[in-house]
């Protein structure tokens, strides 16, 4: 128990651990697991204060040419509804989260090749002229030249994330990707200055306390100005399907109190899947280092096809979205931020890249 606390102070006063103080602190229970939960609420209060920022997510096609092995909208799963939204369609909505109070709209869709770099950036351009949202990409691995031009249509920031650091188990579940690529990617976002966002699914198929361990202390390695994870859910329809969580959840929850205690600055999201473990999860994450979340405006009829896992937060078109969010986070002792909320670690580009003239 002592020797467990010491590493916990360890961690926090140098921000950086080994593999083996990382899993002792996974591994550890009861009063040390309470432990880490609030040493993590409390860097979270201290540095970001008591603000949940809002992003707006648009997921505006599960049209998809990759075949990864856990995504219910894989190239191959059966039986799915296809959409793509219209650049029309997306704007408007981008309209509505800007009237919603959220500071960033978030576009996330399958890697479709309709929707061309050239495309994106028309549909960005427009967003940025129509809105003073900030404008978060979730597109898929790009090359550098495709991520400049996105960049200077307008695009702040760019979420990757590299799913898991163990490269054998990325070869098997990603059958049309290559690792490097994906770590290429991700490591170009900040020279073509955009915001880095990435992270790694907790608990995939193959992976063990160990892989967790190496994935936190690779996300760390990254240096990001936004990290996004969640559980593993298995999806029907997938062959990882039959697949299950891990058995002790509050390992979940143990990952991201980590991830916020190694990297104090970056934003961190209670992402979606965190729902789909229990009714609430979000919740538990804003409470043990997420300080942003991410209401979906992804229209209805749209939204219920986009099924990546199952557990999605059901539909319920007759609530106002950004009243239901406010409620949520108030009932926590939060508040709701509507601010563009860029990174806020200007130093590590040279000079402040990211000073919005519109917020
Ligand atoms: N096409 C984009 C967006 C992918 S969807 C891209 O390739 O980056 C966004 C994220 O959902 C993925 O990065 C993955 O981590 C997560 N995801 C997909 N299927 C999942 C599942 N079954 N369980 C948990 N997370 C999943």
């Amino acid at each position: 128990m002592i020797q467990t606390i010491e590493t916990l102070e360890k961690i926090i006063e140098t921000g950086t651990a080994d593999l083996s103080e990382i899993i002792e602190l996974l591994e550890s229970r009861d009063d040390e697991q309470q432990l880490l939960y609030s040493a993590a609420r409390e860097i979270t209060q201290n540095i970001h204060g008591n603000v949940i920022f809002l992003r707006g997510l648009i997921e505006f096609s599960n049209c998809c040419c990759n075949n990864c092995l856990y995504c219910g909208i894989r190239a191959g799963a059966p039986g799915i509804q296809r959409y793509r939204m219209s650049a029309d369609e997306i704007v408007a909505t981008a309209l509505k989260i800007k009237a919603s109070h959220c500071g960033t709209v978030v576009l996330q869709g399958g890697v479709d090749p309709d929707f061309s770099t050239a495309k994106l950036a028309e549909i960005i351009k427009q967003i940025k002229a129509e809105t003073s949202l900030a404008v978060t990409l979730s597109v898929g691995t790009k090359t550098e030249e495709e991520l400049l031009v996105l960049r200077q249509a307008g695009a702040d920031r760019f979420l990757l994330r590299f799913e898991t650091s163990d490269q054998a188990i990325f070869s098997k579940i990603h059958p049309f990707e290559s690792f490097e690529q994906r770590v290429a990617c991700i490591r170009n976002l900040r020279p073509c200055g955009l915001q880095a966002g990435s992270g790694f699914m907790i608990g995939v198929p193959g992976s063990d306390i160990k892989t967790i361990a190496s994935d936190i202390l690779f996300t760390k390695n990254l240096e990001l100005d936004m990290i996004g994870c969640g559980p593993f859910i298995p999806s029907p329809g997938t062959p990882l399907a039959q697949e299950s969580l891990l058995s002790d959840l509050s390992v979940y929850y143990k990952t991201l109190a980590l991830i916020r205690i190694m990297n104090p600055y970056a934003h961190i999201p209670a992402t979606t899947a965190f729902d789909s473990l229990c009714d609430g999860g979000r919740d538990e994450v804003m409470k043990c280092g997420a300080n942003v979340f991410m209401p979906n405006f992804t229209p209805p009829h749209y939204k219920k096809e986009y099924n990546l896992y199952p557990g999605k937060p059901q539909v319920d078109t007759s609530i106002d979205i950004y009243e239901a969010v406010k409620e949520r986070i108030e009932k926590m002792g939060r508040t709701v931020s509507s601010a563009i909320g860029d990174a806020i670690q200007p130093d590590a580009y040279g000079k402040n890249e990211y000073e919005h003239n519109n917020c």
